[in-house]
């Protein structure tokens, strides 16, 4: 039998904790405070915001978004994101991506106060990957977090396994590879140049794949053998419906444990944004 691992009940067991944590804090007078800023109205941006707005409501914490024109002057942008910086009674901000082509050629990621970087893109925050980190106290990056968090609660085991990861981006790829080999497994990280990308999956235990391809992962990369768990990342859409990077239909009966899209890794990435919020606010106190 495939276990789906699903996030709503890992979801549902940390809005009751973060809720708990948040009235804490108002409690003592400190509001977890999350602002996002977004440049322009882009429709997946909106879509996304709505989704935080919704969490942060839900554990009782203060959502606000500072909808900025997309003609927006760097100067301007930058003048913004400092006065945020600087309002103590805001405690998480996120810059949502992409911004407009103007300030692309900022480097964003390092613009928010490390403290309140909850995306956990800072160079500083990112830093604690590099030397090792997976615990629970700093702000790591959201994505990575949300599926250590899934695999923690489905009891998989990752010291001494093979893991392989699909894809090398800041955001997914390169940090979930730090984070699973600082929990000891053993990590390939595969990319478009990669030439054996088959062999590489049909030998691992775990295989994370973070492309944005639909239909990229079929029968042909799993081994039936090794009872793998998959942990599907990618969000695609495929005849009008949302669709991750695994052929679904026909590889999870062949693998001990799948995440599915929607339902798996979207939903962690949403629930690890608030506990960073949470975070943050709690350091600060
Ligand atoms: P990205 O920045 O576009 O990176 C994609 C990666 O996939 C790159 O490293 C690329 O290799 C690699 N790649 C492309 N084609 C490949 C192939 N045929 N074989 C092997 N590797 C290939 O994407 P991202 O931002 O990491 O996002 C990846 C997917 O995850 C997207 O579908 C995105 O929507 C989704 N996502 C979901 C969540 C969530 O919460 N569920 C969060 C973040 C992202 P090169 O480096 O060689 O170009």
């Amino acid at each position: 039998m495939t276990t789906l691992l699903k996030a709503q009940p890992l979801v549902d067991q940390k809005i009751a904790d973060l809720t708990k944590r948040c009235q804490t804090l108002i409690q003592n007078g400190r509001t977890p405070f999350m602002k996002v800023v977004l440049v322009g109205n882009n429709p997946a941006s909106l879509t996304y915001i709505k989704n935080k707005k919704r969490i942060c409501e839900m554990v009782g914490a203060k959502f606000e978004l500072d909808q900025l024109d997309d003609k927006i002057t760097k100067d301007e942008f930058l003048k913004h994101i400092e006065k945020l910086n600087n309002d103590p009674a805001v405690t998480g901000i996120i810059i949502q991506l992409p911004v407009s082509p103007e300030l692309k050629t900022l480097r964003i990621t390092n613009l928010v106060n490390p403290e309140k970087d909850i995306d956990g893109f800072h160079s500083k925050n990112t830093q604690w990957l590099y030397e090792g980190s997976y615990q629970t106290n700093h702000l790591l990056p959201c994505t990575p977090k949300g599926i250590i968090g899934l695999l923690d609660f489905y009891q998989i085991p990752l010291k001494g396994k093979h893991a392989v990861v699909i894809g090398r981006s800041l955001i997914v790829g390169k940090p979930i590879s730090m984070l699973l080999s600082n929990r000891d497994a053993t990590v390939t990280l595969a990319h478009s140049k990669t030439e054996n990308l088959v062999e590489l999956t049909k030998s691992a235990d775990i295989i994370i794949s973070a492309v944005g391809r639909a239909e990229l992962i079929t029968v042909s990369h799993i081994n039936p053998q090794r009872k793998t768990v998959i942990i599907d990342v990618g969000m695609n859409t495929l005849d009008g419906k949302l669709v991750g990077d695994v052929k679904f239909d026909e590889v999870s009966p062949l693998v001990a444990a799948i995440s599915p899209v929607p339902g798996g890794v979207g939903p962690m990435t949403v629930i690890s944004l608030v506990e960073n919020l949470i975070l943050a606010t709690e350091k600060k106190s």
